[in-house]
């Protein structure tokens, strides 16, 4: 038997051939688990499940309070269940357990809570002008209503599994839809506590399912499953680019948070202390794991060079460690795989640009089987260079000159990505001029990172379509109904008829 099993129609269950798989420590590169392996049937059962649970279930259909409360419990009980929950999302995934309390958990809940009160409060029903055939003809009434989508497919990466989660089933679950969840294969544990905490709450069989397994098996069957009437992708560009294509045949309502390669643009006249500590914090904030990391920092020339050291003293300060430990400030990638995919840029950078930090794997102290990486800071970057146009995901930062405002503009938006990025200035009207300027889905001033469940979250370019987070995020959940209400039943006084009827 597996150690932890799927989730369809309210039962915790095998995959139907069997099989499961292994998912492994990234600190150690121990074991952890077995995980049940899903298939194409797996995804079968649990989209017919999600199917019955909404064309005949209670869910969609349930008073906008009951559902509101089932939502809320889910928040508040993961909310309480922080320890278990951040502890089994470091040893799955890496990053610290730091970040999985303060952040990782804390928003998971916080995100349910937040849609929870949506539902409540955003109403469903909205006023739409009357309808008039000419004008100074009297109107007909007329008002949209919104309605959940039905079943949405939602697959999500393994940088953030307990985030992605949550931006994923709760705007869908509480504006009524159900749901058939794929968590990324590598760190499928805590979506399944998840689904546990649904179970225990009350949610009704089949309005959750989380089937696990491989994105070319379960990914591709949820994406293209006729049963599925929505999916929502978080990951790479080119998996959300073949999502898009297996969505296509169907027409089925589509949302994709892709890559991105944000910049963050120094101005001469910043803080740089300020601008140093910040542009790490946006760069190495988890290993650089980060859709939104500001892996490509744009400098003014003029504190190029004293930005440059500070960066890489600080750099150097940063602990490398046991991802259980509070005071490690760095843990290990999430796979040996993503180690490769680091060490092979690294080699690219070498060639392309100047290694001023890092460059190698983390060892020593208990890390030598684990995925450590050094936080690695290559200067003298040409735009054009791989390691500035490639998503790494990794400790990589690019560093590239620029001689003003309007370069760094024309550098930072240089780029097929157009997912975040940061000004960090002194200059505060400066510095809205430059982010009013670039081409993304979201900017900070002298900030990065935050994102919070009030706000929209979207890429441009080919950084994404739709938007999670926020009101958008929920009505990205609903379709649209207009209904047009003539309560005028006299056969004669309907002016349009005579557009068919000659007499
Ligand atoms: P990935 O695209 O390889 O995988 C994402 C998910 O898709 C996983 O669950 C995977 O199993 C599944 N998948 C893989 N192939 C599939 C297929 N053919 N059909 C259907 N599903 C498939 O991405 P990853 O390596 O897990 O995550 C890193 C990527 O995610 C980065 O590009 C990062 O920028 C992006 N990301 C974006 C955001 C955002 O909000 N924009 C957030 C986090 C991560
Ligand atoms: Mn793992």
């Amino acid at each position: 038997m597996s150690d932890y099993q799927m989730y369809i129609d309210g039962e915790f269950t095998e995959a139907e051939s069997g099989e499961s798989y292994a998912t492994y420590n990234p600190a150690t590169g121990e074991k952890l688990a077995d995980v049940a392996k899903g298939g194409r049937e797996d995804v079968d059962r649990a989209v017919a499940a999600a199917r019955r649970a909404f064309d005949t279930g209670p869910w969609p259909r349930m008073d906008v309070k009951e559902r509101s409360a089932l939502v809320r419990q889910m928040g508040e009980r993961i909310q309480a269940n922080m320890d278990t929950l951040a502890q089994l999302e470091v040893k799955d995934g890496g990053g610290t357990i730091r970040k999985a309390m303060m952040g990782d958990v804390n928003m998971c809940a916080g995100v349910f809570l937040k849609y929870a009160e949506y539902n409540e409060t955003l109403s469903d029903v909205e006023d739409l002008p009357d309808y008039s055939l000419m004008p100074g003809l009297p109107g007909v009434p007329n008002y949209l209503k919104y309605e959940p989508i039905g079943v949405c497919g939602q697959i999500t990466p393994w940088n953030f599994p307990l985030i992605m989660a949550s931006w994923k089933m709760a705007p869908a679950l509480a504006a009524g839809n159900t749901i058939v969840f794929k968590p990324a294969s590598i760190t499928s544990l805590t979506a399944l506590e998840l689904a546990r905490i649904a179970d225990e709450v009350g949610i009704p069989p089949g309005v959750v399912n989380v089937v696990t397994g491989p994105g070319g098996t379960v990914g591709e069957a949820i994406a293209s499953h006729p049963g599925v009437d929505k999916v929502a992708f978080t990951g790479s560009t080119e998996v959300g680019s073949r999502i898009m294509a297996l969505a296509a045949p169907t027409v089925k309502k589509v949302t994709l948070e892709l890559g991105g390669k944000s910049a963050a643009i120094v101005t001469e006249d910043v803080n740089l202390e300020l601008a140093a500590k910040g542009v790490l914090w946006g760069t190495f904030f988890h290993n650089g794991q980060v859709c939104e990391s500001g892996t490509r920092a744009v400098v003014n020339e003029k504190v190029y060079d004293d930005l440059m050291s500070l960066m890489q003293e600080k750099a150097a300060t940063l602990k490398i460690g046991d991802p259980l430990d509070f005071a490690t400030d760095e843990g290990p990638l999430v796979s040996q795989a993503q180690l490769d995919t680091v060490e092979r840029y690294v080699e690219i950078g070498k060639k392309e640009a100047k290694l001023v930090c890092g460059g190698e794997r983390a060892t020593g102290d208990g890390l030598d089987n684990g995925y450590f990486y050094k936080p690695t800071i290559f200067a003298d970057v040409d735009n054009g260079d791989k390691i500035a146009q490639e998503e790494i995901f990794g400790p990589v930062l690019s560093v590239i000159k620029a001689k003003d405002d309007a370069e760094a503009v024309g550098i930072a938006n240089d780029s097929m990505y157009g997912l975040a990025g940061a000004v960090w200035s002194n200059d505060i009207e400066r510095a809205k001029a430059i982010a009013e300027q670039m081409r993304t889905g979201t900017i900070w001033i002298n900030e990065h990172h935050l994102l919070g469940p009030e706000h929209p979250f979207g890429g441009y370019k080919q950084s994404g379509v739709g938007y999670e987070m926020g009101i958008d995020g929920y009505r990205a959940y609903q379709s649209k109904k207009r209904i047009h209400v003539d309560s005028n039943t006299d056969p004669n006084a309907h002016m349009t008829f005579s557009l068919l009827f000659s007499s």
